[in-house]
């Protein structure tokens, strides 16, 4: 099912975000953790797209599996920093062939050798969101970021090309993980200013360990709150106790979000089943 058809269901969704592997032998423990993790019934699973796209073919493969065998609608990621327009044309094709109707259009982290690319690139995820609009089969997601896109100069610009490419064709947008929900409404409110008024899903990610913390950090350059580094500094050593306070912590967030009327909350599981089921059961929806 189409996602937009999905909000029109339902006041607020949940959603997963799963990996796919990186080789065949990683296939068989991932796709169980993937059956697992549709068994929640969430509306929607995304299934992300290896940063180089030399693992296209696995998130295919997954965001198939989730759509044809577990009955659950998936949204395939695709990146064109590193995909070559000609490949993104097949990467499409082959989301049509395998009835995959949602894409999360990205542009993906430049890769260390962006200037030795060989072939013709989408520059921004912009580019990308027009190519999928004129297949007309897709609904389409794309990225944001409440606390401003780490490359850009201000959150205003960032604001500003978000607006851009949210009016070349997005039908929604799931934002960075963030750990601050103040931050979000604050960007809620300023992205309603610039007119931005596609549903925007909430990108939640209950930390699980210590060694998460500051590549999170490095990768989206999401805050820590006070409270939150409270409770890693109070468990650094104890990682039973940290996983449950930090979980619980991404609880109390999603909580937050569902009684504030948030859309969706999409939740990075990092293909852990166990984090979505103790979320699942402590949210009231
Ligand atoms: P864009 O929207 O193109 O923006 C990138 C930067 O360029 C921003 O700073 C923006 O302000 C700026 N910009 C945009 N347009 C212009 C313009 N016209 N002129 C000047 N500057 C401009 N990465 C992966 O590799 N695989 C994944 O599966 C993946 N999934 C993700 C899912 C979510 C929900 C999120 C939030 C991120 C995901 N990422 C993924 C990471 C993402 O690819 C990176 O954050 C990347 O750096 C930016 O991608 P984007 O699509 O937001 O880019």
């Amino acid at each position: 099912m189409r996602i937009t058809e999905k909000l029109k269901l339902s006041k607020q969704l949940i959603s997963f975000e799963v990996f796919p592997p990186k080789t065949d032998i990683a296939f068989e423990s991932i796709e169980k953790s993937v059956r697992e993790l549709a068994a929640f019934s969430p509306d929607f699973m995304s299934v992300t797209y290896g940063a180089g796209g030399g693992t296209s073919e696995y998130t295919v493969k997954i965001a198939s599996m989730i759509k044809n065998k577990l009955n659950t609608t998936s949204i395939a990621h695709l990146t064109c920093a590193s995909t070559t327009k000609e490949k993104i044309s097949e990467m499409l094709c082959r989301f049509k062939e395998n009835n995959i109707e949602n894409v999360l259009a990205l542009r993906g982290d430049i890769p260390e050798n962006f200037n030795e690319r060989v072939g013709d690139y989408y520059e921004y995820a912009s580019e990308l969101v027009k190519v999928i609009k004129s297949h007309d089969c897709f609904d389409i997601g794309a990225a944001c970021y409440p606390e401003g896109h780490p490359e850009s100069s201000s959150p205003e610009e960032d604001l500003e090309h978000l607006k851009y490419k949210t009016d070349c064709g997005v039908d929604f947008l799931t934002t960075q993980m963030f750990f601050d929900n103040g931050l979000f409404y604050d960007f809620l409110d300023r992205a309603c200013q610039k007119q931005i008024n596609v549903p925007i899903f909430a990108g939640i990610m209950p930390i699980t360990g210590i060694n998460q913390v500051d590549r999170i950090i490095r990768l989206s350059g999401a805050k820590i709150p006070n409270e939150l580094e409270t409770i890693l500094k109070k468990y650094e050593n104890d990682p039973d106790s940290l996983q449950k306070a930090t979980v619980d912590y991404g609880i109390n967030q999603i909580n937050d979000l569902l009684k504030n009327g948030v859309r969706g909350v999409h939740i990075y599981t990092m293909n852990k089943p166990f984090v979505a089921k103790a979320v699942l059961k402590g949210i009231s929806r």
